[in-house]
């Protein structure tokens, strides 16, 4: 990471912290959003093909799109012309740049995978906004700070040092072993890293950070717990995606989303139980549209003003991908919708020895449990028995399957619950 660099994550940072000081109300934050959707719209009419017809229209004119209509439609939605085919040929080859466009793929979910198009100039505001709100005080406190996540590949062999703050980058797809050393030797005060990463390192006696981020997963309560109790520091949570950054959470440990740089639409459905869909906009990508993208990621929203005054809206939790929804078969073959919380729930309190676990949909009425290696026949009897408690409150009998071992897989998302059955 070279100086001109460093200055680009500085500039970002103290926009990010100025537009914290400005942004003193909702009333300010909607006009502040209202200014930069319009300049993002035109802009878009100009720049991405996909918008030409939308010029000057409202936001609410423009399509809602995903990832099926992004990914259909790439070439049509980034600046440069680039599409997938390109994408695939640049990253098969091992590479990451076409121009100076960066590219890549979101190593989320089997046989669906997103690509995107960012410019350096961009990721490193990107860094610079995550700083602002994950240290608001790094300007004038010395911080060390290590980050893992996806989509800063090219940074990995770069340590970097600007003004008090160091910044050290640890490739996620090499495996956490073959830098762990190097982490350590590094003495980080924040770490920003995936939930399943900090676990690790934290269950090895090697997270010694004061200031610890989770984030490029959900965070599960359960890592959340061994985490917090292996190091004593509570763990706060980044939303972000290779989309975008979406929230960051405040020293009160609530996630407040990132509104001065997204903005928010919201899709609820009666039967997911109070938990909201996002369609994103963020009106600061200029390499790759990203207006009014559906995220697929369920959120429960708070009613509650948090208590560190940020006017940035609280989130109680992310609940997981609206993909993974349950949808399970009832003996009326009637589908009801059961969100992954409420099995993770039966599960991990059915005995207090369980500390990992997955969830598979696998057919209309049947899910497949899978446990430790270790797990006793008592233990697993305990999880059918409490599933079935959980899930006959609510009229579902489903065949619950239990099966033994479990891996991590460090090179692409942990999902704990998810549905392979694909409904009709
Ligand atoms: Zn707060």
């Amino acid at each position: 990471m070279d100086a001109r660099a460093m200055l680009l994550v500085l500039a970002a940072y103290t926009r990010a912290r100025l537009r914290a000081r400005h942004l003193s109300s909702r009333e300010r934050l909607v006009r502040y959003q209202d200014r930069q959707v319009r300049r993002l719209v035109d802009y878009a009419a100009t720049h991405f093909p996909y918008y030409r017809a939308f010029a000057h229209q409202d936001l609410a004119a423009l399509p809602v799109i995903d990832k099926t209509i992004l990914v259909g439609n790439f070439q049509n939605f980034n600046r440069f012309g680039i599409d997938t085919d390109a994408v695939r040929e640049v990253l098969s080859e091992g590479r990451e740049r076409i121009g100076e466009a960066v590219v890549g793929q979101s190593t989320g979910t089997s046989g669906n995978r997103g690509y995107y198009v960012i410019t350096d100039a961009e990721r490193f505001v990107w860094l610079g906004t995550l700083l602002a709100k994950a240290l608001p005080d790094a300007l004038w406190r010395r911080h060390r700070v290590a980050l893992a996540l996806p989509g800063l590949s090219d940074l990995y062999r770069s340590a970097t040092s600007g003004s008090r703050t160091s910044l050290a980058f640890f490739d996620l797809a090499q495996g956490v072993d073959a830098w762990a050393d190097r982490l350590v030797q590094f003495t980080p005060d924040t770490i920003v890293a995936p939930p399943k990463v900090l676990r690790l390192l934290a269950e090895r006696g090697q997270l010694t950070a004061r200031r610890i981020f989770s984030g490029a997963e959900v965070l599960d309560p359960l890592d959340r717990a061994v985490i917090e109790q292996a190091t004593g520091v509570r763990v706060r949570e980044i939303y972000m995606a290779t989309e975008g950054l979406f929230g960051v959470g405040c020293a009160h440990g609530t996630l407040h989303l990132a509104e001065d740089v997204v903005h928010f639409e919201w899709r609820q459905d009666p039967t997911w139980q109070g938990l909201a869909e996002p369609a994103v906009t963020d009106f600061t990508r200029r390499a790759q549209a990203m207006i009014r993208y559906r995220m697929n990621d369920l959120i429960e929203l708070s009613d509650e003003p948090c208590a560190c005054g940020s006017i940035y809206q609280p989130v109680l939790r992310i609940a997981g991908r609206a993909d993974d929804l349950l949808l399970i078969a009832a003996p009326s073959g009637e589908i009801r919708t059961v969100t992954p919380d409420v099995v993770r729930n039966a599960i991990i309190d059915a005995d207090p020895s369980i500390d990992d676990y997955r969830v598979v949909q696998t057919a209309p009425a049947e899910l497949t449990v899978h446990l430790d290696a270790g797990v006793s026949e008592t233990v697993a009897a305990k999880v059918r028995a409490a599933l079935a408690a959980r899930l006959g409150a609510m009229g579902l009998v489903p065949e619950v399957i239990v099966r033994r071992g479990i891996t991590v897989p460090f090179d692409r998302k942990l999902r704990r619950v998810m549905r392979q059955f694909r409904a009709g």
